[in-house]
């Protein structure tokens, strides 16, 4: 085979762009993104899942209302290291941020809590945030958690604020 000008300019284009989309971990809302590449990452790593699903080199553009909604939904504490979340929690973590990331694009808003949580459901008030849409903890420090009463807490983590219920979340 002989390689001619064109093609080796067309192949080192090809490999750069490669290595710039590599630099990124897999994005939800891409239907080509590799979830498995993230867990590869996840499961070698002592760091909190709060602070992994920040870093856009495992997952890309989960941003800080999504860790914190989506670790709530699942159950899993903040704090627990990257190498303790099992496959199964990664498969369920990552199905679940596709569906909240891709209808947070559709109806642009973040609706993260379950028909049963809404605020028609538990005949409660609707949120008051100037982020909108219906969520579990993100800032809603202090106040009782929709699921179990618990006080959500906070704290920072990854130069982020990050919200929990203790109760709920699991290490
Ligand atoms: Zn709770």
């Amino acid at each position: 085979m002989t390689w001619t000008g064109p093609t080796t300019c067309a192949l080192i284009t090809d490999a750069e762009k490669q290595a710039i989309h590599d630099r990124l971990g897999p994005d939800p809302l891409r239907a080509d993104a590799d979830p498995a590449a993230a867990h590869a990452r996840i499961r070698r790593s002592r760091t909190s899942i709060a602070a992994l699903l920040m870093d856009q080199k495992v997952i890309a553009g989960v941003g800080n209302v999504y860790r914190a909604e989506v670790l709530f939904r699942h159950g899993i504490d903040p704090y627990r290291p990257g190498k303790d979340i099992t496959p199964a929690e990664w498969d369920a973590l990552w199905s679940d941020l596709v569906a909240l990331m891709r209808e947070g694009v559709r109806a642009n808003r973040i609706d993260t809590v379950r028909p049963e949580h809404t605020p028609e459901a538990m005949g409660r008030p609707p949120r008051v945030d100037d982020h909108g849409g219906e969520v579990y903890v993100y800032r809603r420090a202090h106040l009782p958690c929709h699921v179990c009463g618990t006080e959500i807490r906070t704290a920072d983590l990854a130069a982020r604020n990050l919200f929990w219920c203790p109760t709920c979340q699991r290490r």
